[in-house]
């Protein structure tokens, strides 16, 4: 199954926020949207960086509520690691497991083209189980 099947069920849409906008506004977009991470892309094209909820708790951790004054480019990943939609969703699986993180960029020819996050591969990953296991007991009954 690949990444392609994630996005045909889910969509396309992706949420991205500007490098000079600053954490408050990346806060909130994460709490409205209900979303862990948000891509940072200047035209909303290309990637320049993704920021997380988990970068937000670094940032107030490290600098209290002065940090969401601060511009997500202060505190956003921008070496991104992103997939195609032709990556297998275990691929996937293994990159964020490996990576520690939890949200994979689609990209196409160097423009966004979805999200995947662990939530759609683990839910993915249980309606292929639950598939497989119908087509299991549907071969032994016809048996
Ligand atoms: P997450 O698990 O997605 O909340 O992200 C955990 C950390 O990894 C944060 O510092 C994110 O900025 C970073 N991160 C999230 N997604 C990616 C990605 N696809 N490539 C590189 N870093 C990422």
């Amino acid at each position: 199954m690949s990444v392609e099947s994630i996005l045909r069920t889910k969509g396309t849409g992706v949420v991205t926020i500007r490098s000079d906008a600053n954490l408050e506004e990346a806060a909130k977009m994460l709490a409205d949207k209900k979303i862990g991470a948000v891509v940072v892309s200047e035209d909303g094209v290309a990637v320049s960086g993704i920021i997380s909820e988990r970068d937000i708790v670094q940032a107030i951790a490290a600098d209290g509520h002065a940090a969401l004054e601060q511009p997500v480019s202060s505190f956003m990943t921008a070496d991104v690691i992103t997939c195609e939609r032709t990556d297998s969703v275990e691929a996937i699986m293994q990159t964020m497991t490996e990576g520690r993180f939890r949200h994979v960029p689609v990209v196409a020819d160097g423009a966004l083209l979805g999200i995947v996050s662990i939530g759609d591969v683990v839910k993915r990953r249980i309606e292929d189980a639950e598939a497989e296991a119908e087509h299991l007991r549907g071969f032994i009954a016809g048996g």
